[in-house]
């Protein structure tokens, strides 16, 4: 059997922390780079076996008449039943680490990338060879989530304490790169991939 011998690289990091922008640079940069957040939501849509695993737990009026989720739906059942989302999380998570696997097959270079907000709390930290965790100060990704997502700031803070803290972030990663406004984002990612590939 052929081995995958392609050295896996996380990009992760909390809401506004610019990790997408830096996974857009590494792409830029010719690498290949999977965006776990945008395929999670192409398989909520499109995928058969797990809509139908969605639909059985859920019932039909998760998805609307033209077969996307209705995400108010899904909502209003996670938050009235605690266990829902553990369990939307056992069917998705799966299908987007194998749609990862089956994606960096197509490859032939030495190292795949995935940018994922959620990383550690998939629990595939340790799956990756490296783990880069992109971050900012509190109040500039705070501003930066507000001015793109046009949010509240109450909102931006409410969806950060959801997930697991930077400073936790940074002590399960290898590489750290910091992207506030006096810093020099390209240099610390090329300074890094310098070291890793
Ligand atoms: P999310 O998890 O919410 O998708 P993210 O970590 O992927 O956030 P980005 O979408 O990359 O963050 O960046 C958030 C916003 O901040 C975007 O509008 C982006 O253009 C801007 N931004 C990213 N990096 C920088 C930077 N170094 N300087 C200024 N603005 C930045």
């Amino acid at each position: 059997m052929e081995q995958n011998t392609k050295a896996q690289i996380a990009i992760t990091g909390g809401i506004g922390s610019g990790k997408s922008t830096i996974a857009k640079m590494v792409q830029i940069m010719g690498h290949p780079v999977f965006y776990a957040d945008i395929e999670a939501k192409k398989i909520i849509d499109s995928d058969p076996e797990t809509k139908s695993q969605l639909i059985s737990l859920f019932g039909k009026d998760i998805y609307d008449t033209n077969g996307k989720l209705n995400r108010q739906e899904l909502a209003k059942i996670i938050f009235n039943n605690n266990n829902a989302k553990e369990k939307v999380n056992a069917i998705v998570h799966p299908a987007v680490w194998d749609k990862f696997c089956e994606w960096s097959k197509g490859f032939k270079c030495s190292a795949v990338f995935m940018e994922s907000a959620i990383l550690h709390e998939c629990g595939w930290a340790d799956r990756f060879d490296k783990i880069i965790c992109v971050t900012a100060n509190l109040e500039t990704r705070i501003k930066r989530t507000m001015e793109r997502d046009n949010c509240s700031r109450e909102q931006v803070v409410a969806r950060i304490k959801n997930q697991l803290s930077d400073e936790e972030k940074i002590s399960k990663s290898h590489y750290v790169i910091y992207t506030n406004d006096n810093c020099s984002e390209l240099e610390q990612l090329l300074k890094t991939l310098e070291k890793i590939l």
